[in-house]
């Protein structure tokens, strides 16, 4: 059996908007049967105007420490539980700041010896996209539309692909976020998407089957079934995130993102290991190894 997470693993340590220290988290992880846990804190945010709203306080300097700190500790803990769960160092990016993104993504992971990359993008031009309903409907309307925004959060993760070529391609529809129950893209916006998609599969990419959008009530895990049965027709692999943000949210809902996954279609799931790189395991055999 195995059972695994590589987007998540945030804490209230190191992270201003999640809870519980890095070790509690983890323990949380081998208590609910993971054998293989990913941990992919924020990466630092380098100008102030780009800080998540709530860090002010800390600055970017202070962002930096925490991150520091986060790989410290991060690369501590998996020694010190090497027999009781595999745990992968990794960090999720921003496509921030916009003209130089690229280079300060590149040169945080050569900085240390991570496992992997979860490439997101939350942002349009310096805009989160994923805050708040309101500063959401903003967005699309300074930017022409929903449509003309959903076209623009696509072409930027396609975009980020094709550059940073991350591990782990993470909520690939973030920018649905907001929309109401049953929303479905426009054919417009289906083909960015198919873009995207052929641009995961031109560069190895793994999927995010990210269950934070159904935990927190906004609609089915991401991606959409629509996309992801998309993405199983081209053979694109998948992986979980439970995305999350301290004790309480590790593990929970990723019942839902394997749900998605079998209604997919697939058979198969991917999950990263040290020593032996991308692993496919039967979706019979992905489950919680042991639950205490
Ligand atoms: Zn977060
Ligand atoms: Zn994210």
């Amino acid at each position: 059996m195995v059972w695994f997470s590589y987007h998540g693993g945030h804490s209230g340590e190191f992270c201003d908007h999640a809870a519980s220290s890095l070790q509690e988290v983890v323990e949380a992880a081998i208590d609910r049967g993971f054998t293989h846990y990913g941990l992919s804190e924020h990466c630092p945010r380098y100008r102030e105007q780009d800080l998540y709203p709530g860090e002010e306080r800390l600055g970017t300097e202070g962002l930096i420490r925490a991150f520091d700190g986060y790989v410290t500790r991060a690369f501590a803990l998996r020694d010190a539980y090497a027999g009781q769960i595999e745990l992968l160092i990794g960090f999720e990016t921003e496509k921030l700041p916009p003209e130089r993104w690229l280079e300060a993504m590149r040169l945080l992971k050569s900085a240390h010896a991570f496992d992997y990359v979860v490439g997101s993008v939350h942002d349009i031009d310096g805009r989160w996209i994923d805050y708040s309903p309101q500063d959401t409907r903003r967005l699309a309307e300074d930017l022409g539309g929903t449509e003309a925004m959903q076209l623009a959060y696509f072409r930027s993760v396609t975009d980020m692909v094709e550059q940073l070529r991350p591990d782990v391609v993470a909520h690939l529809d973030l920018v649905r976020k907001f929309e109401p129950a049953g929303f479905a893209f426009s054919a417009r916006v289906a083909k960015e998407i198919e873009r995207l998609l052929e641009a995961i599969k031109a560069h190895d990419g793994v999927i995010d089957v990210n269950c934070a959008a159904a935990r927190n009530g906004y609609g089915p895990v991401y991606p959409l079934p629509q996309i992801l049965s998309r993405a199983r027709e081209m053979d694109i692999p998948v992986t979980f995130g439970d995305d999350s943000h301290g004790v309480k949210t590790v593990g929970v809902g990723l019942d839902l993102s394997r749900q998605a996954v079998c209604a997919a279609g697939y058979t198969q799931v991917s999950y990263l290991t040290r020593d032996k790189g991308w692993q496919r395991a039967d979706i019979a055999d992905v489950q919680p190894g042991r639950v205490g």
